[in-house]
């Protein structure tokens, strides 16, 4: 069942059938977390904005569903930056006019158990962070102390690069060129060549590459700096949303509301309306259009690129440079519902991390090849993190246990309706289901007696619901390709269009607030004092 963003205590979207008359001063595509911040940004700075969402429900990954009178989030299960003062949470503040509270998820706000039982917690400060790496690694200081430092030199460059996405392409190519006269440009090597550079191997460059599951690409394939800013956008802490993901869409749907914007949901974008060069507007693919002097695409680059725009720039050297980057892993979630009282450990506001392997390099699970239970499961407890939540008689909990896995096995599939797709995938779902559970049975045991509910998500839902490339969990591959490439920027060669979100510029929800940050800037300027 949908999980209905309001504002004002009133349905935030409508049908296009209801549209209002313009003129819009902008339309975005796409109401994920990049959209919806361009779009407030924007709203704050008295545009009036037209947001389109092919979805029956704004939010993207941030929207949240519900069965059987449980609730789980979608791509929402750790945030950094959130704390007091750090500029992202200062952005989402402003942006939703301060209608979103940040929990944070504890100290270590993540567990990663191994097979062997094994355990590291990631504390809720660098200080800590540090201190417990070189209490487990006591022959590995001088390391770690280059390793930490590097980090923290390569992620105050990064600030700058992100920077230069919202500007024009030659001002980019001119700064970069001259920095990289006198520094290493980093996004060309990966995180795997960095630990060879600084001698990190075994069970120290596990440990250190601990996250790669929150960027998806283990660290052979890894941009390092995506990688370091990792680090550091949890330096202190994780946090969670109270009352859950929905609050992003009330909040910054609200601030578009009120500056005289719109939402419509089941309005697919089939293409941009030109005029000569220029893009004027869009079209449904229904075959309604509507007109604005700036056009921005949320709904992800490739599909940007493959799905919306003309066929020229579709063959342009900007499109086929972003069709080229491979996407980040497709996955696979277990909602999972409780009932009765959970024991503290296993279950908490921190998010664990099973790890089956002491190999950085494994990253999908092949379930149709391999015997094997699956070697990372990332398990959620989204209602423990939700201080609001209402257990109520029976105590209900919620959970979330995801993992990695290839994209060859749904693709037969891929054009199957869903609620409706073969017998054959329903197998091979029931199959993996019946697997994801006997490994969380024999590792959370007392947990897993509470079990009354679950529910598998298949990379053919993200794509159905998101139209995520190739069911991709985190849009394009954190990679050297991707971060060198200097066509993904909020401009395109299109004039009047623009592109936002997390392939823009950087991952995760974070990631996607600030893309839109820079997208809005871009165009309104002003809006650079609140990056700073
Ligand atoms: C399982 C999972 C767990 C995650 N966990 C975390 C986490 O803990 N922390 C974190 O920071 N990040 C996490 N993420 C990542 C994060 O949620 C996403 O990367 C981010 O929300 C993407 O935002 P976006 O706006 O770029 O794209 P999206 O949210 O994908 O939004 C794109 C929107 O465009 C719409 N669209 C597409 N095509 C069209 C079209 N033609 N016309 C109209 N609309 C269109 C889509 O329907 C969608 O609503 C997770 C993601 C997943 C899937």
């Amino acid at each position: 069942m949908a999980i209905i963003p309001r504002v004002d205590g009133k349905r935030a979207y409508k049908q296009v059938k209801n549209a209002s008359a313009g003129p819009w001063d902008v339309i975005v595509i796409g109401t994920g977390i990049g959209g919806m911040s361009c779009a407030a940004a924007l709203a704050k700075k008295g545009r009036r904005v037209l947001m389109l969402e092919r979805h029956y429900l704004p939010g993207g990954f941030t929207h949240m569903f519900s069965r059987k009178g449980f609730e789980w989030d979608v791509g929402v299960h750790a945030m950094g930056e959130m704390g007091p003062g750090e500029l992202p949470a200062r952005i989402l503040a402003w942006l939703t006019g301060d209608t979103v509270e940040m929990v944070p998820l504890g100290d270590p706000f993540d567990r990663f158990r191994f097979h062997d039982t094994e355990e590291f917690g990631l504390p809720d400060s660098k200080a800590a962070y540090v201190a417990m790496l070189e209490a487990r690694f006591p022959d590995e200081v001088p390391r770690i102390r280059r390793y930490i430092r590097l980090v923290d030199r390569v992620c105050a460059l990064s600030k700058l690069f992100f920077l230069l996405k919202s500007l024009p392409r030659w001002t980019d190519r001119m700064v970069n060129g001259a920095l990289h006269l006198v520094s290493t440009n980093w996004w060309r090597r990966t995180t795997g060549e960095v630990f060879d550079e600084l001698g990190i191997q075994g069970k120290l460059r596990t440990v250190l590459s601990l996250h790669w599951g929150y960027y998806g690409s283990v660290p052979s394939e890894s941009s390092f700096p995506i990688h370091a800013l990792t680090h550091s956008h949890f330096w202190n802490g994780a946090f969670y949303p109270a009352h859950g993901a929905r609050v992003f869409a009330d909040g910054l749907l609200g601030t578009v509301l009120r500056a005289g914007g719109e939402v419509l949901c089941q309005a697919e974008v089939g293409g941009l309306l030109m005029e000569g060069e220029r893009a004027v507007g869009v079209t449904l693919t229904d075959g309604t259009t509507f007109r604005a002097p700036i056009v921005i695409s949320a709904a992800g680059a490739k599909t940007t690129v493959g799905r919306i725009v003309p066929e020229s720039a579709r063959r342009s050297a900007w499109g086929q440079a972003i069709l080229a980057i491979p996407d980040s892993p497709p996955y696979i979630c277990l909602n999972l519902g409780f009932e009765g009282e959970l024991e503290p450990g296993d279950a908490a506001s921190a998010n664990l991390w099973l790890f089956n392997t002491w190999d950085s390099e494994q990253k999908l699970w092949d379930p149709a090849n391999s015997p094997e239970p699956p070697h990372i499961l990332y398990v959620s407890f989204p209602s423990l993190k939700n201080p609001y939540h209402e257990p109520g008689a029976t105590h209900r909990q919620t959970g979330e246990c995801v993992t990695f896995v290839p994209w060859d096995l749904f693709e037969q599939w891929k054009d199957s309706r869903r609620l409706d797709r073969p017998e054959a995938y329903q197998s091979l779902k029931a199959e993996i289901e019946a697997r994801m559970l006997a490994e969380l049975r024999r590792r959370l045991p007392a947990l897993m007696e509470k079990l009354v509910f679950c529910e598998l998500s298949s990379p053919l839902t993200a794509q159905h619901f998101t139209n995520a490339s190739h069911g991709a969990i985190y849009g394009l591959q954190a990679s050297p390709q991707r971060f060198t490439c200097d066509h993904l920027r909020s401009r395109t060669p299109i004039p009047g269009f623009y592109l936002t979100g997390v392939d823009m510029a950087s991952l995760g929800v974070v990631g996607g607030m600030v893309s839109g940050m820079l997208t809005a800037a871009s165009i309104d300027p002003r809006l650079y004092l609140k990056l700073i």
